[in-house]
């Protein structure tokens, strides 16, 4: 308790001298000060990273916005408790929040570590993939299955299914010489995009997995990332399911394995090195029986 309240005394008077400095604002991502919000907006559009750019952009992209705010301050800051800018720069809230809820992680959650941030990102403006459809329905001997509610489940939430998971490591070494020669990573690293996506016709490979993960006519895209890259922009809302991982294997705060599956709301960092299978459908069975 004393050394609390000693803590607590120097942390006031830290405050009350950064107050009385010029600063006024502070950068979340480096904490560097800044004597008006003017001068932070500079900051941040200089700085080339996609968490910089990312704190710019309340205005036109909120969702990024919230994404990368979060990813400099620590898990407890939401949309909704987040002061409006450029409040939420000032020095004393960032002092107060900064970090805050990463202490308190159970292990219930423990595989929501703090946002993975990269040294560099590419950030592929338009980035779009090429997506395939259907031809008839998939998940046919699924008709008993629970339908995943998507609306109760959040953005980067787990679809766990031990079942399916394990279903689709089985089927992996099938299909793993295909996937490598279908998404061939470039040998020149200078004219590498960071994804990779095929260029021939993927439906019939992947079918086993698709029976797996939903039932009906879906529409699904197959990308490599040889790069840390923000995800695609036209299939940004989606199932994530992991058919190889390759170095740290983060889809943005979620450390992921394979096989396994997770509900990405909107753009997020994909890192380096993941194969994903993203799947849009009618009726999500994967994780459908969670509780
Ligand atoms: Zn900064």
């Amino acid at each position: 308790m004393h050394v609390e309240l000693k803590n607590q005394r120097q942390l006031n008077t830290l405050v009350k001298v950064l107050e009385e400095s010029k600063f006024r604002f502070l950068c979340p991502k480096c904490l560097r000060g800044f004597s008006t919000s003017t001068l932070l907006y500079r900051h941040f559009r200089q700085k080339m990273d996609l968490i910089h750019q990312g704190l710019d952009s309340s205005r036109h992209d909120f969702d990024l916005f919230i994404y990368c705010y979060q990813a400099c301050m620590g898990p407890s800051i939401t949309a909704t408790n987040i002061p409006s800018v450029p409040r939420c720069f000032e020095i004393s809230y960032i002092i107060q929040h900064h970090g805050e809820g990463t202490e308190s992680l159970d292990s219930q959650n423990s595989d929501h570590v703090q946002a993975y941030i990269p040294k560099s990102y590419t950030v592929l403006r338009n980035f779009v993939v090429p997506v395939y459809y259907d031809v008839q329905p998939r998940g046919y001997n699924q008709k008993n299955a629970t339908i995943l509610s998507q609306r109760r489940v959040r953005h980067l939430q787990k679809l766990h299914d031990e079942d399916v998971e394990a279903r689709i490591r089985a089927l992996l070494p099938e299909v793993e010489n295909w996937l490598s020669g279908t998404l061939r990573l470039p040998k020149d690293i200078s004219h590498d995009p960071g994804n990779i996506t095929p260029s021939v016709d993927v439906d019939r490979q992947l079918v086993p997995v698709r029976d797996l993960l939903y039932r009906g006519y879906g529409s699904f895209a197959l990308i490599r990332t040889s790069r840390d890259v923000l995800s695609p922009q036209n299939i940004s809302k989606a199932v994530y399911t992991v058919l190889k991982v390759d170095g740290p294997g983060f889809i943005g705060t979620q450390k992921v394995a394979v096989g396994e599956s997770i509900l990405v709301k909107n753009q997020v960092i994909l890192t380096a090195g993941l194969i994903l299978l993203i799947s849009v459908s009618p009726a999500v069975v994967v994780g459908g029986g969670m509780t």
